[in-house]
């Protein structure tokens, strides 16, 4: 299904532009998202994709800048840290909480996307992304409340809802399970190990050293779609 190229956002064969929803999937999540969207739709929230497939160089590009200090790097209480307070595998950490490691992402499959409602925002108003968002009072709740009720008729689930020790809950993250389930069994320790192996991304002789406790902390431990 997903060759390890693919996997890893080396390639870009298994996906296509999809312009009514302004993104890039899968052609079997193309569809099931096209058929939420129009389901969503009726009940008055305008489901809008604001991010979808991403390579392996984009995630090397946000890895880098966190990494290297230029981006600000969160707690998991969203509270700024002070890049020259952390240890190398401290820093590791706290990039692998809000950001994937370049070769493991969701994004790399054309199987996972990140949405909002735009119906529930003013024009000029820039969603953050936060759980906030989607909870109590936020812009976002609503959908939020959807999704939970509608999106396994169209084969997504959520794989960061609850609390864990890896990947903060994303709550605007959404998964197409029955390809992102293949490709998280063909993710293997050494197809993401030789993604990494000349990759232009830093720490990552750091990151190999740790490689196998990284994979089943933030790959691996998800929240798994209902069965
Ligand atoms: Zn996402």
């Amino acid at each position: 299904m997903f060759n390890s190229l693919e996997l890893t956002g080396r390639s870009s064969t298994h996906v296509r532009e999809v312009p009514e929803l302004g993104c890039i999937l899968h052609g079997e999540a193309m569809l099931q998202a096209l058929a939420m969207r129009s389901a969503a739709r009726a009940a008055g929230i305008e489901l809008a994709i604001v991010s979808s497939f991403r390579d392996f160089d984009r995630q090397v590009a946000i890895w880098n800048a966190k990494y290297s200090g230029e981006r600000q790097l969160l707690d998991r209480d969203g509270r700024a840290l002070i890049h020259a307070h952390l240890s190398e595998s401290a820093l590791i950490d706290a990039i692998l909480i809000w950001s994937a490691l370049p070769g493991a992402s969701r994004h790399h499959w054309g199987t996972d996307v990140d949405v909002i409602d735009r119906a529930a925002i003013a024009r000029d108003y820039q969603p953050q992304l936060v759980p906030a968002e989607f909870a109590g009072s936020g812009p976002f709740a609503r959908l939020d409340v959807w999704l939970a009720a509608n999106m396994p008729r169209f084969g997504f689930f959520r794989p960061y809802t609850s609390p864990r020790h890896g990947v903060q809950p994303e709550p605007w993250h959404v998964s197409f399970a029955p390809l992102a389930g293949l490709a998280l069994e063909a993710l293997t320790l050494e197809v993401l190990g030789t993604a990494l192996h000349d990759s232009r991304m830093l720490g990552s002789e750091a990151v190999r050293k740790r490689l196998p406790e990284i994979y089943s902390r933030y790959v691996t431990d998800i929240d798994p779609p209902p069965r």
